[in-house]
């Protein structure tokens, strides 16, 4: 025993060769996006493996967690609403809970019972109309994030009030990210990253080097990290004009309005969950509260550029440049 040791010790042990790993992309529809993920893999059967079942977990939590699919355990909860507490599977328990934590965290700015006001503004952003004052009374009273119950010993989600509707459009991304990197640790390729458009979540860094390379935003900055995650919110895509006003599909639950500052925010978070709902959470404060409270949580830091009287304007927290 005693000399097997010594002799591991200076490196005679034969240990099995280790194979070079080698990049592999893959890319699917889910989630209404496009899922990118990019792995290290001693073997293309291995890759082809782990990325389907990454793939497989992602399609599993939005067959769960969309408000678009009316089968939806989400869109089910919505259903009962004011009907008491509902039973709840553990992920949809874990995501309504980091939600309600990130509500808390913002006074209310983020909020996931925001279903009516977001359905409110994919019909003005589909009509060009902008919502009624009546329209957006009702819908702001069916919003709040005091009247969804959580129980997690009992395992129960309660919608207070008949009619209110739940929308995890602003976290469940950052949450599915997440899912498949820890699905391809299962398979023991940790050198991926999972990538949703907005938010990613990246795993440990390619063989040999710091880390991946991402982009911040639309900048030409590149940071190089790993084990984190990170997400942009923005309105480039969805909104809508409206007596020259462009309102972002990033609702102020307190105003029931879609944003106006023109806003695109960037966080780095210690994962992919909390990356996507802080960029939104931000998004909603506004630069000078939302950076405020980046600095003040662990692991986190932030990018924002919006608009102020026509003109842009950039900030970040004070550690955002340090991870150049
Ligand atoms: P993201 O792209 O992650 O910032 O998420 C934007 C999506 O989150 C929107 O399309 C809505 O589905 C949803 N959403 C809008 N406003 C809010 C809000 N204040 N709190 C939580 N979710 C929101
Ligand atoms: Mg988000």
């Amino acid at each position: 025993m005693r000399a097997a040791l010594v002799l591991c010790l200076l490196g005679s042990c034969s240990l099995p060769e280790e194979q070079p790993l080698s990049e592999y992309k893959f890319t699917e529809s889910h989630m209404g996006t496009k899922v990118g993920v990019t792995l290290y893999a001693p073997s293309p059967e291995k890759a082809d493996e782990a990325a389907h079942a990454a793939f497989a977990e992602i399609a599993a939590i939005d067959a769960r967690m969309s408000d678009y699919k009316p089968e939806s355990e989400l869109s089910r909860l919505s259903a009962s609403a004011g009907s008491g507490p509902q039973k709840v599977s553990l992920e949809l328990l874990e995501v309504l809970t980091a939600s309600q934590h990130y509500s808390e965290l913002s006074g209310g700015a983020f909020d996931v019972t925001v279903g009516h006001l977001v359905r409110l503004w994919r019909r003005a952003r589909k009509e060009r109309r902008m919502p009624s004052p009546e329209e957006l009374r009702t819908a702001i009273v069916m919003t709040g994030s005091k009247n969804l119950r959580l129980d997690p010993a009992a395992r129960t989600a309660e919608l207070a009030k008949s009619g209110m509707i739940l929308d995890l459009g602003a976290i469940a991304k950052g949450y599915a990210c997440d899912r498949a990197l820890a699905v391809l640790a299962r398979h023991g390729l940790t050198s991926a990253f999972v990538d949703t458009g907005g938010g990613m979540a990246l795993g440990d860094p390619p063989p040999g080097r710091p880390g991946w390379r991402i982009r911040v935003a639309d900048t030409e900055q590149i940071l190089v990290l790993s084990r984190c995650g990170v997400s942009t919110s923005g309105d480039w895509d969805q909104f809508v004009i409206l007596d020259g006003k462009r309102y972002s599909h990033i609702v102020d639950p307190s105003t029931g309005l879609g944003l106006t500052r023109r806003e695109l925010v960037t966080v780095l978070a210690p994962d992919g969950m909390s990356a996507d709902a802080l960029s939104t959470t931000i998004s909603v404060l506004g630069p000078e509260r939302g950076l405020r409270l980046a600095e003040d949580l662990p692991g986190v830091e932030a990018w924002m550029r919006w608009e102020e009287a026509g003109r842009p304007c950039t900030a970040t927290t004070p550690g955002f440049t340090r991870k150049k």
